[in-house]
């Protein structure tokens, strides 16, 4: 039986949909060829309706971060719209001297997203979903100001990108993507054997449009004590 990428539950046939990896509304205005080997996963009813709410988030940061891309246009109009069309449009935005300086955006529906597309990742890559006892931190736009996260963050980054290519869904443009595991070794090293059951953690690298890059580590709860730590730290 087919089983969901998301909540790992098997499910009849009839009832599994399937998902793309990344939303498919992050490649509007571009071309057919831009779409071609896009990541799809089996997902069910539930956790396919799950992010609906929330799915424009990514696309509207996207679109507002454009930096004159031309092939952006389309994707930043929509961002505007979408953003304009919510109640509380005017509490995100911030003006100076009449001009918009920058829009607010939900760090935690962002985050959703991001844990999303990697368990979209995870299991194309392992076949699997996503171990249920696994909890997940993540590194990303938003804690720039925290110096320890953003050092811890890239030594992470530079484990996955290590001797490794970007793997792409659809064009190198819209989505790039690695994960890799850490397991222990005899030595102080770790090295990535694809264990899952006894790594330290899986750790992906997201990037979408060049622009926005996002960490994911996921782990079971001892592991990630640490780095939610240092993120707590900067909290208070
Ligand atoms: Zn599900």
């Amino acid at each position: 039986m087919p089983i969901c990428y998301n909540c790992g539950n098997e499910f009849q046939e009839e009832n599994i949909t399937r998902e793309h990896i990344p939303a498919q509304n992050l490649f509007a205005g571009y071309g057919d060829e831009y779409k071609v080997n896009r990541i799809v996963v089996p997902a069910c009813f539930e956790c396919n309706n799950q992010y609906s709410q929330i799915d424009q988030e990514i696309r509207d940061a996207i679109g507002i971060m454009n930096n004159n891309d031309d092939k952006q246009t389309e994707l930043t109009r929509k961002s505007v719209k979408s953003i304009m069309r919510r109640k509380s449009w005017a509490d995100r935005l911030f003006f100076n001297d009449g001009k918009v300086l920058a829009v607010d955006f939900s760090y935690d529906d962002l985050k959703k997203l991001h844990i999303k597309n990697f368990k979209g990742v995870f299991f194309n890559k392992y076949g699997r979903p996503f171990p249920k006892d696994f909890e997940v931190e993540i590194i990303a736009e938003g804690d720039d100001d925290n110096e320890k996260l953003m050092g811890i963050g890239k030594l992470f980054f530079d484990y996955v990108i290590r001797d490794n290519d970007f793997l792409v869904s659809g064009h190198e443009d819209i989505f790039m993507y690695n994960l890799r595991t850490m397991n222990p070794t005899d030595t102080e090293y770790v090295e990535d054997n694809g264990d899952i059951e006894n790594c330290l953690c899986v750790v992906g690298v997201l990037i979408y449009h060049k622009n926005m890059c996002s960490i994911v580590i996921a782990a079971k709860k001892d592991f990630l004590e640490g780095v939610k730590k240092d993120r707590d730290k900067n909290l208070t």
